[in-house]
Parts: structure tokens; sequence; C-alpha cells
């Protein structure tokens, strides 16, 4: 996945994830970057802003601090 930015003042569009992708990741200590999406290993389920191996932004975050920030994909 790539980086998307704001057309007009150029921040980072955060990335979301279906629950499916967070449940994977809280399964295997895994989190995601929601700069790029990509998934990193070996991050506690509340981790931070961990460098991201992909786009080496530090916007990694462990999979229960992605629900708490609502970056979960709505589906119906
Ligand atoms: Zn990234």
């Amino acid at each position: 996945m790539s980086i998307q930015r704001h057309n007009e003042n150029g921040k980072i569009i955060a990335k979301k994830f279906t629950i499916e992708q967070i449940e994977e990741a809280d399964d295997q200590d895994a989190g995601y970057c929601i700069a790029c999406g990509a998934w990193r290993d070996c991050c506690e389920p509340d981790a931070r802003k961990y460098t991201c191996d992909e786009c080496g932004l530090p916007h990694v975050y462990g999979a229960q601090e992605l629900v708490i920030m609502g970056r979960v994909v709505d589906e119906c």
C-alpha cells in the first residue's frame, strides 16, 4: 500500500483496518502502520508511534491502540 496525503495540506491520511485484520494482529502481537498500511511484527497491543519498516515513519500502532483510535473500517 502507498501513503495517501491530503491534497491541500499534505498531511498523511491515516489508513483504516477491518476488524479481522486487527484481530489477526492482536493474536500475533503485531500492529499496523497507519501511514502506509504495512503489517509490523513484534508490536505490543498498546504500542504507539513505532517506526515502520516499510515507509520509515513513526506511525505504527498496536492492535488495541488502533481500536481505541477508531481506525476500524465500518462494515455492514
Ligand atoms: Zn508505513
